[in-house]
């Protein structure tokens, strides 16, 4: 029995391929899911590995590979094919529950996936990833955001909580998140790799001018490339026009309706 051939399309990385250096095509061409591969996007997923098996699932589903994992790509990039992925395997119809500002009226709207605004790197130069601290006079070289990356975070975190859980309940309950991503987002100090402990150590002693400017550099960083997160809407019941932001629900990867 032959299988009507599976879907597969062209996209253009939005980051164009400009943060990963000269070995990387930003010309990808993606199919749809095939049941194989929601077995794998529903396996079992430790601490630390939320992203993993889903960017191995678009790994996988990368017909033409652009030279880079999707676990390595910045963020921009991973959501965007997600957003595809999404696409060419159900269609871009997404079913949302939203509340309307105005009359607060809450409703079902179907919104199309192929609306959202999307920004595109055109051109990318490694000073954008650098900034001075504005207290400790550091100069911080940052890495890109990836899912890789926030998986690491979470495998700390959760590292971390257990070690002191023996000793410290106080340390315990401290939200570790905010070192890792300290930690993770740092590339260079003054120009030299640093090591991890060493990081760790730093990180810990940042004042709150110093350790602000690397997350508020982080998010505009994140924000250059990829999918714009708010959607317009138009209320179901009073008629206003509002903007509601995207959320991720089942209905992404399992829309209930069959068109
Ligand atoms: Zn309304």
């Amino acid at each position: 029995m032959n299988n009507k051939a599976v879907i597969a399309e062209h996209f253009k990385l939005p980051s164009n391929g400009l943060l990963y250096g000269n070995n990387v095509n930003p010309n990808v061409k993606l199919r749809s899911m095939t049941v194989r591969d929601e077995m794998k996007r529903l396996g079992p997923s430790n601490d630390g590995s939320m992203y993993r098996a889903m960017a191995e699932v678009l790994d996988d589903c990368l017909v033409e590979k652009p030279g880079i994992s999707t676990y390595d790509m910045c963020l921009g990039d991973y959501q965007f094919l997600l957003h595809k992925l999404r696409i060419v395997t159900y269609g871009p119809e997404y079913m949302m529950e939203c509340r309307c500002p105005v009359c607060t009226d809450v409703d079902e709207y179907l919104v199309n996936l192929e609306n959202l605004t999307l920004l595109e790197l055109t051109e990318f130069e490694e000073s954008m990833l650098e900034l001075e601290l504005p207290h400790c006079g550091k100069k911080i070289k940052l890495n890109i955001n990836t899912p890789r990356l926030l998986d690491n975070i979470e495998k700390d975190v959760v590292r971390t909580r257990k070690q002191h859980k023996k000793q410290s309940q106080a340390f315990s309950e401290l939200d570790w998140h905010l070192r890792y991503q300290l930690v993770y987002s740092i590339d260079t100090i003054d120009g030299e790799k640093a090591s991890y402990t060493f990081k760790e150590s730093f990180c810990d002693s940042l004042v709150g001018r110093d350790f602000n400017a690397i997350l508020n550099k982080q998010s505009e960083i994140d924000k250059k490339v990829g999918l714009g997160a708010i959607m317009e809407l138009l209320c179901n019941n009073c008629g206003s026009e509002f903007s509601a932001p995207f959320r991720l629900t089942t209905e992404f990867y399992r829309p209930s309706r069959t068109s």
